[in-house]
């Protein structure tokens, strides 16, 4: 028997359904969690979450149901601050930030006037963040108006809800990477036309960081921000003091680093500053006056020896605050990876991170930094339905952990202390699986317990994507 197209648009999960409603360390009922739950979806949308019991007696029984048991189902990881040009600059040497730059980085990025290179590196990108169950991201190409279009185009192909922007420069990097303040506003532009709105596509506006932008540069930068008042912008603040000062030579008018970006219009809402590790009050202020977001990355933190984070302090100022990767200065893709380093650099500050709020900040809370907690970051009915199945189980030496733990919270935050790539088992994008762990393995679908329908015959497009990862 085959399923008729209109019925297998529509898709269950059976699994520990967690998500979070709120957040929470402001609230104690933040955390819902089925053990024996269903997540079902159409057409790409959840259109209902709640026990087992329940929706199992009343679902329609062709509807497939994709049995998960004993795996965690969560929304779909959400990545607000990586570099697409740089999967192969990740661990290179011995450098900070300034001299990182200008010797690995920015000679990487030269090579992007290569469309194929645009193209593949794309394709990599985002099939290892998918292997990472990551399925937003925020993501800075290169100045070449080619890399922007090559990873729009794969995000779209797959269906993924994706936030990018073509780098913009005119100074103080190799003449191959630097456009002139007229062409960054008219390449953005054109790109914006072309890309921003379509599928589930958003450009962001992107000026690399103030160094790299002159005066004439950062004002066509607050033209095109004005002219889009609710589109993202990203770019770089306060990461590292050469930096800093560098900065201060820059912009002798400006009192501090913040305000030359506030001077052209570029602190507001969906803006999105990666790193804000050294701030003055002033800046705090600003940031959170103006409804910006400070995004966490502490792999690249502590890689770069840039600084520690001063998570509770930016809390308390009230800034809407993202946890990142920041590929390829940060080290890993995977945000399990990411929280358990922002744990630790918090320990260094006297500061904690209960599991709890670690995977409310890869979901819900990163959803919130993007100005996207009505679509993604959650298992509610209207939302997206892009999800990750997590198996804490996945490792001998998780295993053997595992089997002290009594709590859900101890079980999250041995997930991430010792979880990577590995634990994920599964990721769906806008409800279709797009990364299935046992398939990379090359295990024939017979052997997995995990996924034996109801309906046996999953259409085949569900699992088109999954058969060469
Ligand atoms: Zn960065």
């Amino acid at each position: 028997m085959s399923l008729s197209a209109s019925k297998i648009r529509k898709t269950a999960l059976r699994g520990r359904l967690l998500s979070f409603d709120a957040d929470p360390s402001q609230s104690a009922k933040a955390a819902r969690f089925i053990e024996d739950g269903v997540l079902v979806f159409e057409d790409g949308i959840i259109t209902e979450i709640g026990e087992a019991a329940d929706i199992l007696k009343r679902l329609d029984l062709d509807v497939p149901v994709i049995d998960h048991r004993p795996y965690l189902i969560m929304p779909g990881f959400i990545d607000p601050h990586l570099h697409m040009p740089q999967t192969q600059v990740i661990g290179s040497y011995g450098a900070e930030l300034m001299d990182w730059l200008h010797s690995y980085t920015f000679p990487e990025e030269s090579r992007y006037s290569d469309p194929e290179l645009c193209g593949s590196s794309s394709v990599f990108l985002i099939e290892e963040l998918l292997r990472c169950g990551t399925t937003t991201a925020a993501v800075y190409c290169t100045s070449h108006p080619a890399s922007v279009d090559a990873f729009f185009a794969e995000a779209d192909r797959r269906g993924m809800r994706m936030i990018a922007g073509k780098v913009m420069m005119d100074r103080n990097a190799p003449e191959a990477l630097l456009d002139t303040p007229e062409r960054g506003y008219e390449e953005s532009k054109a790109l914006i036309e072309r890309w921003h709105g379509k599928g589930r596509l958003s450009y962001a506006i992107t000026p690399r960081f103030a160094p790299t932008s002159s005066e004439a540069q950062l004002l066509a930068t607050g033209v095109l921000a004005a002219e889009h008042p609710d589109m993202h912008i990203q770019t770089h603040l306060s990461e590292n003091h050469g930096e800093i000062a560098f900065v201060r030579e820059l912009f002798p008018w400006s009192k501090d680093y913040t305000e030359v970006y506030e001077r052209h219009g570029l602190v507001r809402d969906r803006a999105l500053f990666g790193h804000c590790i050294h701030l003055t009050e002033r800046e705090r202020t600003s940031l959170a006056d103006n409804g910006a977001s400070a995004i966490f990355c502490p792999t690249s933190n502590l890689f770069l020896g840039s600084g520690l984070f001063d998570l509770a302090g930016m809390k308390m100022a009230g800034i809407k605050v993202g946890l990142a990767t920041d590929i390829g200065g940060g080290t890993s893709y995977s945000m399990l990876t990411t929280a358990m380093e922002a744990y630790k650099v918090l320990a260094l500050r006297r500061q904690t991170l209960k599991a709890y709020d670690a995977f409310h900040m890869m979901t819900a809370g990163n959803a919130a930094a993007l100005g996207l907690e009505d679509r993604i970051g959650r298992l509610a009915p209207g939302y997206e339905a892009d999800v990750v199945v997590l198996d804490g189980h996945a490792t001998v030496a998780l295993r053997q952990r595992m089997e002290r733990v009594q709590t859900l919270a101890e079980e999250l935050f041995v997930l991430m202390t010792m979880g990577d790539d590995r634990v994920v088992a599964a990721t769906y994008v806008a409800g279709k699986r797009v990364h299935d762990r046992q398939a990379f393995t090359h295990r024939p679908m017979e052997d997995r317990p995990e996924f034996q329908l109801r309906a046996a015959d999953l259409p085949a497009e569900s699992l088109a994507e999954t058969g060469d990862q």
